[in-house]
């Protein structure tokens, strides 16, 4: 089963944004005016494709993004869902978990990173599959959460002091045949890290970083 949100995800989402439940409490301070979140007005309703994999097939689902307005400047918000990324079709469970098996093996490639029981998801119009060009992608966004990661292993450290994650996450090793650059080095080990930060998240308060501490983080 290649990772994914579900159609019921989507639907339970939409189904809040009808009945007026999405707030914007979770969004940081505005950062030009400093103005609380709680005091931000609705300001739009924006329909948002996703891509979700219904039984290796890549299909299209719809649901509402709300867009909040800061009261003092003016500037616009959107409230993300836990299974959307700012900016990506794809849903952050396949974000993550095909970018996760990615960064956890040594050996594989990107072309290997598609795959699903020996076969990669496909669009349903043509022949088209999920490309490793996109891994590729998801990659260099999560590891640009950097931020996000942070501000989770405080969290996680504030609650289990004795954890060993700072010394795991210390040694990560990505194998050299896995970039050319510094650059994309350091990218490949911001995900890695922000996996395992992940995990660790997950374990100690039962939720994932997305979207909340994630949203709070502003992203970054
Ligand atoms: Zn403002």
């Amino acid at each position: 089963m290649p990772p994914t949100a579900t159609l019921e995800d989507i639907k339970a989402y939409q189904q809040k944004v009808e009945k007026d439940k999405i707030t914007p409490d979770n969004l940081p301070p505005c950062p030009r005016c400093s103005v609380e979140s709680m005091f931000f007005k609705i300001h739009a309703y924006r329909e948002r494709r996703f891509l979700i994999i219904i039984e290796m097939l890549i299909k299209a689902a719809y649901c509402s993004l709300v867009r909040f307005k800061c009261p003092g400047c003016g500037k616009t918000f959107t409230e993300y869902p836990d299974f959307a990324i700012p900016h990506k079709h794809y849903t952050q469970p396949s974000i993550t978990g095909f970018s996760a098996s990615y960064v956890e093996s040594e050996h594989m490639t990107y072309q290997q990173a598609v795959m699903v029981d020996n076969s990669a998801p496909g669009y349903p119009q043509n022949d088209a599959t999920l490309a490793p060009s996109t891994i590729h992608r998801w990659i260099t966004t999560l590891g640009s959460f950097t931020q996000s990661c942070r501000t989770a292993l405080i969290l996680v450290l504030q609650q289990n002091p004795t954890l060993s994650i700072c010394r795991d996450l210390a040694q990560l090793i990505i194998p050299p045949r896995k970039y050319k650059t510094n650059h994309r080095k350091k990218q490949l080990i911001g995900c890695r890290q922000l996996v395992i930060i992940e995990d660790f998240f997950q374990a100690t308060f039962n939720t994932s970083i997305f979207t909340k501490l994630a949203t709070h983080c502003a992203f970054s």
